[in-house]
């Protein structure tokens, strides 16, 4: 597949990821494909770079704008699968003071705002994000 104007659309975290990205591009009608990183640095790294192995995501110029939004609307259903709770918003939040560990109950429309702790008045996070723990911890 040849582009006039190859552009850099995505870059996927895993080759399985590229290829989710490639295909949904693919059923939506925009010509994509996957250039898997291998240029030439495992060489310098004697072939422990793959694990940082990050396959990039090429459109053409002429379809990147549309690929964007499907990107887009990828990555926000990606979240959803992976935190199905997140938009139960209507659910209960529990959420334990740091100080007195009291549990408090918070309705999920205060999910994202700071209360107060009902026994001791310290101030409680309620509905931390859940994806926090998938960042920066590395797989080992
Ligand atoms: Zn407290």
């Amino acid at each position: 597949m040849e582009f006039k104007q190859p552009v850099l659309l995505y870059t996927a975290a895993t080759n399985v990821e590229a290829h989710m990205v490639v295909e949904m591009l693919h059923a939506n009608d925009i010509p994509a494909h996957v250039m898997e990183d291998q240029s030439g640095v495992s060489l310098w790294a004697l072939g422990t770079i793959s694990q940082f192995h990050q396959p990039n995501v090429w459109v053409d110029k002429s379809t990147s704008q549309k690929a964007a939004q499907f990107i887009l609307r990828f990555e926000e259903t990606r979240k959803e699968r992976e935190n199905p709770d997140l938009n139960a918003s209507t659910d209960t939040i529990p959420v334990e003071c740091e100080e007195c560990g009291t549990t408090t109950f918070f309705p999920g429309t205060l999910s994202g705002t700071t209360q107060d702790c009902s026994k001791c008045s310290a101030y409680l996070d309620v509905g931390e994000l859940p994806w926090e723990e998938d960042f920066g911890v590395p797989d080992e």
